[in-house]
């Protein structure tokens, strides 16, 4: 082998590894599932190169992931036959943290309190560090399918890793860990017990696809005991299995496993579709919103499996992109293997899929709103802004949203109220839907034109997200009511409310204010277009209104911003 290259991790890296090695992680047992995980992956992606790639000459005969206990030596090794890395994939992979977000996270920490920072780091995902909460070193060898060297990586997890380059390493991964001498008499914690390994692995990685073995004591025939190898997992995917056949503890850690979230999900879709395109997805809506949600580069949550191999992730053919936060798996029986993101965009049966698909989110949100307020409205404060998207984009399914959203309102500062409940509290006589748009709830609030709607009891509903100001000309109406805003055109409270007598008052006012309209349409000139008499104000003297289809202040400062 060549000389050890002694290396210092990425500064970001660096600081979470101090807190692992110092476990301010509660649960040490998910270093397991880490390592699991990371193996199945590695397995995914082999299979599927080798697939792509006929050249590649790899051996996929019998690809598997190996649990290694040594007592003695108190070492754990786990191993798969996988994709493997190269020298600068695990520089880069394992010596930084690419992940986008972490520093952020490390200031929150620096914040939180004990319990605070275990959610911040189960939410982050610590992924391959957190074996040094279990180990006082950890060695990894690594050979790229492909390649003809392997890699020796080190560490104690104390600033720096050694890095060498070795001839001979059978192609995939091997991490081993020598675990911590504080933990050998912990039971909860020794690891070199193969009973612990088989619970840890049932609890959290029954449902990797791949087998985990691991060499194990059984009975012999003659009363005594003999190690053999077993495969210590079920492989069964959750997906394809029966919705009674499922626990609700099976769901939560396979929701896990597949988000790197550590909190369990707000709620499950398990679908199966029989006929002549038969597919399974097992959907999963979190309980917070992931940090990217509107960012331009955001993932969406969907694995695409045929046939029990998974093909991609991130897979946006399955889903529309409001609806990007929900995480999972859908197992299409009868695509090829071959299938690109391009072919998926165009299938026919792909699109009857992600339009069922959708109806199901839809409407399982619907029934988290009849039948459990609280997750409800989790679930909208979480996700509502993205949901509303769908307003606009998707025409199909708009009364199915506009039936699930929920908009805070004049009504209750306190609550966000549906447009059914709206409807339900309307004035005799009210035939619109009234709204206002703004950047804040205050901005809303002590806008002129709530005045006079204050004043005669109208609740109007307060929008206040971006997204908002799109949707409102989107939606014409709901149940026979047409959304208005009282910020543009003449809205005519007087005629709302059916009086006549307004009528003849309103003539002689215009009469009385004539010259001084006129006066004022000569003065502003261009500015405006016109000047006119209103019954919108009751203390302020003047505001300023868009034409019915006008722009919004908002919009009109979103598309300068676009340069039009
Ligand atoms: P994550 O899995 O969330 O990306 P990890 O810290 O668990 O984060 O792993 C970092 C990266 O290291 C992985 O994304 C993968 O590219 C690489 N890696 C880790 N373990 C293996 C393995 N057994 N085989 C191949 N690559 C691996
Ligand atoms: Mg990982």
């Amino acid at each position: 082998s060549t000389q050890a290259e002694t290396l210092e991790f990425q500064a970001e890296a660096q600081q979470l590894l101090q807190l692992m090695v110092h476990s301010i992680y509660s649960n040490k047992d998910v270093f397991l599932r880490e390592l699991i995980a990371n193996a199945s992956d590695a397995l995914d992606k082999l299979r599927l190169e080798a697939f792509r790639d006929k050249d590649l000459e790899v051996d996929t005969s019998d690809l598997h992931i190996a649990i290694e206990v040594d007592r003695e030596q108190r070492t754990l090794t786990v191993r798969d036959n996988g994709i493997g890395m190269s020298r600068d994939d695990v520089v880069s992979l394992i010596g930084t943290i690419a992940k986008s977000g972490t520093g952020e996270l490390l200031r929150k920490l620096k914040e939180a309190s004990d319990a605070a920072a275990n959610e911040l780091i189960g939410q982050f995902g610590v992924g391959f560090y957190s074996t040094f909460m279990v180990a006082d070193e950890v060695t990894l060898v690594t050979r790229r399918a492909g390649e003809s060297t392997a890699t020796r990586w080190s560490s104690t997890g104390q600033g720096t890793y050694t890095i060498e380059t070795v001839e001979e390493a059978p192609q995939g991964t091997s991490v081993t860990l020598r675990l911590k001498p504080e933990d050998a008499e912990d039971h909860l914690h020794d690891y070199t017990d193969e009973w612990r390994i088989r619970h840890i692995v049932q609890r959290y990685s029954d449902f990797i696809t791949w087998p985990i073995r691991m060499e194990v004591e059984t009975r012999d025939g003659d009363g005594g005991t003999k190690r053999e190898i077993q495969t210590i997992n079920s492989m069964k995917a959750l997906w394809a299995r029966g919705k009674d056949e499922v626990g609700e503890d099976e769901y939560r850690e396979f929701y896990k496993h597949l988000s790197h979230d550590w909190r369990d999900p707000l709620e499950t879709v398990h679908v199966k579709a029989e006929g002549t395109f038969e597919y399974q997805a097992l959907l999963f809506l979190p309980s917070h919103a992931p940090a990217d949600l509107f960012a331009r580069e955001r993932t969406r949550g969907v694995h695409l499996y045929v046939k029990r191999v998974f093909i991609m992730d991130d897979c946006e053919a399955l889903l529309p992109d409001y609806l990007r936060f929900v995480r999972g798996v859908v197992d299409a029986q009868d695509l090829s293997l071959n299938v690109s993101r391009e072919i998926l965009q165009q299938d026919r049966h792909i699109s009857l899929m992600r339009r069922r698909l959708t109806k199901k989110v839809l409407s399982a949100v619907k029934d988290m709103r009849a039948n459990d307020a609280d997750r409800y409205r989790t679930f909208w404060t979480e996700f509502g802004q993205a949901v509303k998207e769908g307003l606009l984009s998707d025409p199909e399914n708009r009364d199915a949203l506009l039936d699930i959203a929920s908009f805070a309102s004049t009504h209750d500062p306190e609550q966000l109220t549906t447009l059914r409940e709206y409807v339900e509290r309307m004035k005799d006589g009210q035939n619109h839907i009234y709204y206002l748009t703004g950047a804040s709830r205050q901005v809303v609030e002590s806008s002129p034109h709530m005045e006079a709607f204050r004043a005669k009891g109208y609740e109007v509903l307060v929008l206040t997200d971006p997204i908002d100001e799109m949707w409102v000309d989107a939606v014409p109406e709901f149940d026979g009511k047409p959304l208005k805003s009282i910020a543009r055109g003449e809205v005519d409270l007087d005629a709302e409310e059916g009086a006549e007598e307004a009528e003849g008052e309103r003539d002689e006012q215009r009469e009385e204010f004539a010259a001084l309209l006129e006066w004022m349409t000569g003065e502003l000139g261009e500015q405006v277009r016109q000047v006119r008499l209103s019954s919108r104000l009751t203390t302020s003297p003047a505001c300023l209104v868009g034409e019915a289809g006008d722009l919004t202040p908002t919009m009109e400062k979103v598309y300068r911003a676009m340069g039009h």
